[in-house]
C-alpha cells in the first residue's frame, strides 16, 4: 500500500468502510477496457460503464436535492448532484437488479438503492429517448480515488436554484441546454 492511501486512512473518521480512503483495486483489465465500475452506498448494488461518459454535469435542481435527502451515502448530500451521461447500452447491474426500487419523477423513472436509497441511474420514461441514461457518477469507484479527466464536468445546470457557489469557467445553465430540453439560456 503506497503512503498516499495510508494517509488518507489516518484521516478519515471510518477507514476501511469509506471508499474514498479505501479505493478498490482497480485491475489493469478494466483500465485497459476502459470499464468504470462502481456501487452504492451499502454495497448492494454493483455496476459498470464501458468506455468514457458522453459528458458528466452538476445538477442543481430541487428534485435532486430531494432525492438525495433520503440518501445514507454523505457524498450524496453535498446540494447538487453530480451526473455522468452514458449510452444505456455500455451500462451493466452487476449486482443487485432485485434490490432497486424505482420512483417517477416528471418523466423520468430514477433507480434507486431500496436499502442505501443512494440514487444508481435515471432513465426517461419514453421509450424514444431510452437511448442515454443519466449515472449518479458519486457512485463510481475510480482508480486511486480519483476522478479521471474524461469525467471532468462540462457545465451547470438549474443553477439559479443552487445552494453551493462555484466559482469556475463551466456555463451555468438557467435550467439546462436545448438539447437536453431546456431553454438554453445561461445565467451570469
Ligand atoms: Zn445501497
Ligand atoms: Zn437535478
Amino acid at each position: 500500500m503506497d503512503l498516499n492511501k495510508i494517509l488518507r486512512r489516518l484521516l478519515c473518521a471510518i477507514p476501511f468502510l469509506c471508499t474514498f480512503c479505501t479505493p478498490r483495486e482497480v485491475s489493469q483489465k478494466e483500465v485497459d477496457e476502459k470499464v468504470y465500475k462502481g456501487q452504492c452506498y451499502c454495497g448492494g448494488i454493483h455496476f459498470e460503464a464501458k468506455e468514457e461518459p458522453l459528458f458528466t454535469q452538476y445538477c442543481h435542481c430541487n428534485k435532486c436535492r430531494n432525492i438525495a435527502s433520503d440518501s445514507k451515502n454523505p457524498a450524496d448530500k453535498k446540494g447538487y448532484n453530480f451526473t455522468a451521461a452514458y449510452l444505456t447500452k455500455n451500462f451493466t447491474i452487476t449486482k443487485g437488479q432485485g434490490e432497486l426500487t424505482f420512483i417517477v419523477s416528471n418523466s423520468s423513472r430514477l433507480y434507486l438503492c431500496s436499502h442505501c436509497k443512494s440514487l444508481i441511474y435515471g432513465i426517461s420514461q419514453d421509450p424514444e429517448k431510452q437511448g442515454g441514461i443519466g449515472i449518479n457518477a458519486t457512485n463510481f469507484q475510480f482508480a486511486e480515488g480519483i476522478r479521471p479527466p474524461s469525467f471532468e464536468p462540462v457545465r451547470h445546470i438549474w443553477y439559479p436554484n443552487r445552494t453551493v457557489d462555484f466559482d469556475d469557467k463551466l456555463p451555468k445553465f438557467k435550467d439546462a441546454p436545448t438539447e437536453q430540453f431546456g431553454t438554453g439560456e445561461l445565467v451570469q
